[in-house]
């Protein structure tokens, strides 16, 4: 059985393909307490999830959490009646159901798109061989309880054998000494990777980036890597799920 909060047709609202229609699959579960989560809902074992009946009409049925994987794969699939760019596996953190995941995606009929924070580098291996496209995250220390910088080179040498690009959620607490950490982690790897960086929406008290401050950080990834976007998260003004 494999543990679901919401399936959902939607605008993908963050990073390099912001705008595509894709099918959003939110698995529960995360590793980590970053202090900006939007997802709160992904920690805990909730009693039901929500499943859109139909693409884009918000007709969601109740149905229990547990799925069987012949069954969510089918919900899925349904909701691709209409055209989609792909299917987004997010959360949570996806990696940590990665079992469950590597035996849903053969049965998945669209491109996968995985949304992870980037520290499941073992668990990224079990499912690497399914999908199309990574966004992958890099946490700062200062929304983690502890430095990522092992585990997330680890999986960015993984996951650079597909398609991957990197974000970088910035908040008004973040360190350029951090910030310059995570740039050059990305051009050791390859310099040729997207990187978005993110301006944080403030949640739970979290506090905003100034925009110069975010145009320097801006200017000093541009100094090791080619291609280095300042993006919001957009469905958050659109008011989309
Ligand atoms: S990794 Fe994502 S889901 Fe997990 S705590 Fe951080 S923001 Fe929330």
């Amino acid at each position: 059985m494999i543990n679901i909060v919401e399936v959902f047709s939607s605008i993908q609202g963050e990073g390099l393909y912001v705008g595509t229609r894709q099918v959003f699959v939110r698995l529960a579960g995360c590793n980590l307490a970053c202090t900006y989560c939007d997802t709160p809902n992904s920690h805990h074992t909730v009693k039901n999830a929500l499943v859109e009946r139909t693409p884009g009409k918000r007709d969601f049925a109740q149905l229990p959490m547990q799925f069987s994987i012949d069954n969510l794969a089918r919900h899925i699939n349904s909701l691709l009646a209409v055209p989609h760019h792909s299917i987004s596996l997010t959360g949570g953190e996806p990696l940590c159901q990665a079992k469950m995941i590597a035996e849903l995606l053969p049965q998945l009929k669209a491109p996968l798109y995985l949304e992870t924070n980037g520290t499941l580098f073992q668990q990224l291996a079990l499912v690497l061989p399914y999908i199309d496209i990574i966004s992958m995250d890099i946490k700062l220390p200062t929304v983690t309880d502890k430095p990522y910088w092992q585990e997330h080179k680890e999986f960015l040498l993984l996951a650079a054998r597909k398609n991957v690009f990197v974000k970088i959620v910035v908040t008004g607490k973040s360190q350029q000494t951090e910030l310059q950490q995570a740039f050059e982690l990305v051009a050791s790897v390859d310099h040729h990777i997207p990187v978005i960086l993110q301006p944080v929406t403030p949640v739970n008290g979290c506090e905003a980036v100034l925009p110069d401050v975010l145009l320097f950080y801006q200017e000093k990834a541009l100094t090791l890597l080619n291609d280095v976007r300042v993006i919001p998260q957009t469905h958050k003004f659109m008011g989309y799920l």
